[in-house]
This record gives structure tokens, sequence and C-alpha cells, in this order.
């Protein structure tokens, strides 16, 4: 897969994304990432991408041109058109079923806005669709870009040692991950629960899935609405269904 960021701070895309474990999966080849700085494509002699709205208002807006440029270069060296993020705070909540799908595409791009944003024909021409990190507003979207890009890239085969790694954690089925340990098995004091202790790989697969469950039903009882759950899942549900928040007991 490739993922191309469009932005101003390609060198602060470029740093986050050579470090650690995306670091190491570019330069063995399983994903590969570019950054392309949208001021290359300005086109007066200072360089400047941004202007002031039309009708008024605060802060400046990046202009349509030079980021019209940037993508269609990139469309020239794709071959095609690839899917087009634009990072915004209006777009739709991010997800971890959202990282799935966009993990299967061949290319996606990711388009960071500035200031006050940029000029809305970028969106209605280019922009296949609008995703935010939460209901809140930062400076520019390398941050959200980053965080997206991050959350594809580990999804990714050959980018993590083992699918597994993913495929066990919190929201990947819809439920929380179990409470984990490592070493010391005493820790001031504390102990590691014993059954992580025995060896017997059923005794703690069924216990992991339980805390799974457990922990989602008191820290986050809204995802037990949507998450898959077994005939045995439903039975230690229903089994702690007395402790739990009413939402919880509802789904
Ligand atoms: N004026 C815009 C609005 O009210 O919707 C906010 C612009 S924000 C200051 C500048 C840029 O940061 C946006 O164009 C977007 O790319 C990025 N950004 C800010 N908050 C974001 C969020 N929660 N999710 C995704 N991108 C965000």
């Amino acid at each position: 897969m490739r993922i191309d960021l469009l932005t101003l701070f390609p060198e602060m895309c470029e740093t986050v994304m050579a470090e650690s474990i995306v670091g190491r999966a570019r330069k063995k080849g399983a994903l590969q990432v570019c950054c392309h700085h949208i001021r290359k494509y300005a086109y007066d002699k200072h360089s400047r991408v941004d202007d002031c709205p039309f009708g008024g208002g605060m802060g400046m807006l990046l202009m349509a041109e030079p980021i019209a440029e940037c993508i269609d270069d990139l469309i020239r060296h794709l071959g095609k058109k690839p899917h087009l993020i634009y990072m915004s705070p209006q777009g739709s909540v991010l997800t971890q079923e959202k990282m799935k799908e966009l993990a299967a595409k061949e290319n996606v791009a990711i388009l960071c806005g500035h200031y006050e944003g940029m000029d809305e024909r970028i969106i209605d021409r280019y922009v296949d669709e609008q995703i935010s990190i939460g209901d809140y507003v930062l400076t520019g979207g390398e941050l959200p870009a980053l965080v997206l890009a991050d959350g594809i890239s580990r999804l990714i085969p050959g980018v993590l040692s083992d699918d597994a790694c993913f495929e066990e954690e919190s929201h990947y089925s819809g439920l929380l991950e179990y409470p984990q340990y490592t070493r010391p098995a005493d820790w001031r004091g504390m102990q590691v629960p014993e059954v992580l202790l025995s060896g017997h790989h059923a005794n703690i697969a069924k216990w992991r899935r339980e805390q799974s469950i457990l922990r989602t039903a008191k820290q986050r009882p809204d995802l037990l609405e949507k998450a898959i759950l077994n005939e045995k899942d439903k039975a230690f549900l229903n089994s702690l269904c007395e402790k739990l928040p009413e939402n919880a007991k509802n789904s």
C-alpha cells in the first residue's frame, strides 16, 4: 500500500513516519509513504499558498491552485487518482472500522489543511471523504493525518510481526482489550492474576475474553451494543448484569 501526505509541513510528517514500527515497515518495503510539499506548487515569487477569505472574516485560507497542482502532479505520477481524504474537524469521526476499510486500498492520499482551512472548491473537485479525529479543532491537519496514517499502516500485512497483534486489540472486534502484565509476576506486592501463570491456554483465553467483556461493560458500555458476542459471551455478560451500568444491560 502507498500513503501520500499532502502538507505544508512535509518534514514534520516524514520525521514521524520514519520512526519505530512504521519506519521499519517502510524500510523493509511493507509500506510506501511519500510526503509532498504543497508550497512547492505556489506560483508567486514569495511562495504564497494562502489568502484572505472572500466576504471577510478572521484568518487565512489555503488557495486552491497550489493544492490542485500538488494533487494533479500526484495523479500524473501514480497514473490514477488515489482515494483522497481531507482531514477536517467537519468530517466523520475516525473509527477502527474506517482504518480497516482504508487499509484495504492500494492508494490513499491525505490532505492536511492549515490556517482556517482551504478553498471549498478543492473539496468539491477532488476530495472523496473528510475525516475528523474528534470534535475539537487543531491548528493543522498534520497531526490528524499522522494519526490516520499510523492507524492504517499497522493494519497492513507485514507491518506488525503478526496479524494477531491487532486482531485482539481494543476496537478491532468491537471490545476493549483485556488487561496485560509482564515480568516480574510480583511487582511491589501486586500480583499478576494466577491464571496467566498457569500455562493453561484454554483457561487463559477464557479469562481474557471475559476480561474484555467486563472491561468494555465498565469503561465503554456503548460499545457492547455493536460488539459481536457468541452465546458464551452473552451468558457471561448476563451473569455480570446486576453490577453493570444501565446502558450495558440493554445491549
Ligand atoms: N475553520 C475550520 C473549521 O471551523 O472547520 C478549522 C480549521 S483548522 C484551524 C485547520 C486545519 O486543521 C483544518 O483544515 C484541518 O485540516 C485540521 N484539523 C483541525 N482539527 C481537526 C480535527 N479534529 N480533525 C481533523 N483535522 C483537523
